[in-house]
C-alpha cells in the first residue's frame, strides 16, 4: 500500500500546497482517495487517472470536499466520460445532497451525482471491503466518528497483506482516534495548531496531541498533516517529538511513501 499526499495545508489551499487530500494505491485496486479539497483534483492528474478514483471523504467542512464537483464535470464531461459508469463515493450523512448543492447550476438546486458516483454514507455503513482484480478484499476500511463540529471520522484502512494507514480527519484529541489507529504502520495525523493556551475545544489537535496519539496508539510512523500555512510547521513536528520517539514525518505535497 502507498500513501501520496495531494494536499496537506489545513482549512485552506496554501501558498505551495492544495487543501487535504491523499492518495492511497494499492495493487489490483482502483485509486483510492481520502479527502478532496480545493486544488487536489490538479495534484491527483500528476500520479493517476482521477476518473477511476474512489473517494471517500472525512467530513463535509470546504477545505475536504469541494474539489468533488470539479471531479463531477471530469467524469460527466470529461473525454472518458461515455460509459465512464459510476465510482463510489463514501462520506458523512448529507453527502449527496452537500455536494449536489455545491454543483448546482441555480440557488436552492440539488444536482442529481447519481449517474456518477455510487454515494454511501458511513453512518450506515462504517466499513467498506473494496475488492481487487482477483476478487480478494484488497482494503478494508473502517469509520469512526470523532471530535470534531460536522459529523466527522477518522479512518483505519488496512490492506490485503495486512499493512494498516490510519488517518484522523479534522478532530479534537480523542480515544477514538487512538482505538482506531491502535499499531497502525502509519498514522496520516492532523496537527493544526502549537501547544498554546486558549485553543477552542472540540476542533483541532496541536502537534502535542499529535504525537501523544502516535504514542499511546503505538502506531510505526507519524505523519503530520493539516498544518495550516499561519502555524509554525517545525514547532509542530518538534512538540510532536517530545511526545512521539518513532520517526515523524511532515506531510508536503507529492510525498509518497510505502505504508
Ligand atoms: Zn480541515
Ligand atoms: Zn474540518
Amino acid at each position: 500500500m502507498f500513501l501520496t499526499v495531494l494536499g496537506c495545508s489545513g482549512s485552506i489551499g496554501g501558498p505551495t500546497s492544495p487543501a487535504s487530500g491523499y492518495l492511497v494505491e494499492v495493487d489490483g485496486l482502483a485509486p483510492v482517495v481520502i479527502d478532496m479539497g480545493p486544488g487536489v483534483l490538479g495534484a491527483l492528474q500528476r500520479h493517476v487517472a482521477p476518473e477511476d478514483a474512489t473517494i471517500l471523504l472525512s467530513h463535509l467542512h470546504a477545505d475536504h470536499c469541494l474539489d468533488v464537483p470539479s471531479l463531477l464535470v471530469l467524469r460527466r464531461f470529461g473525454p472518458g466520460a461515455r460509459g465512464a459508469g459510476r465510482v463510489p463515493l463514501v462520506g458523512p450523512s448529507g453527502t449527496a445532497y452537500r455536494i449536489g448543492v455545491a454543483s448546482a447550476e441555480e440557488p436552492g438546486a440539488v444536482d442529481d451525482l447519481s449517474d456518477t458516483f455510487d454515494v454511501s454514507t458511513w453512518d450506515v455503513t462504517p466499513e467498506v471491503a473494496m475488492r481487487g482484480d482477483d476478487d480478494e478484499v484488497a482494503l478494508h476500511v473502517r469509520a469512526e466518528r470523532v471530535e470534531h463540529p460536522p459529523e466527522s471520522y477518522g479512518l483505519r484502512l488496512e490492506s490485503g497483506d495486512g499493512r494498516v494507514l490510519a488517518y484522523s480527519g479534522d478532530t479534537a484529541y480523542c480515544d477514538a482516534l487512538v482505538e482506531l489507529a491502535v499499531g497502525a504502520d502509519v498514522l496520516l495525523c492532523e496537527a493544526s495548531w502549537t501547544h498554546e493556551e486558549g485553543r477552542p475545544p472540540g476542533i483541532h489537535m496541536s502537534g502535542s496531541e499529535a504525537g501523544l496519539t502516535a504514542r499511546r496508539a503505538a502506531v510505526g510512523r507519524l505523519v503530520l498533516t493539516h498544518i495550516p500555512p499561519w502555524t509554525d510547521h517545525e514547532a509542530v513536528r518538534a512538540e510532536a517529538a517530545a511526545e512521539f520517539d518513532g520517526e515523524i514525518l511532515l506531510a508536503e505535497p507529492d510525498l509518497r511513501i510505502a505504508v
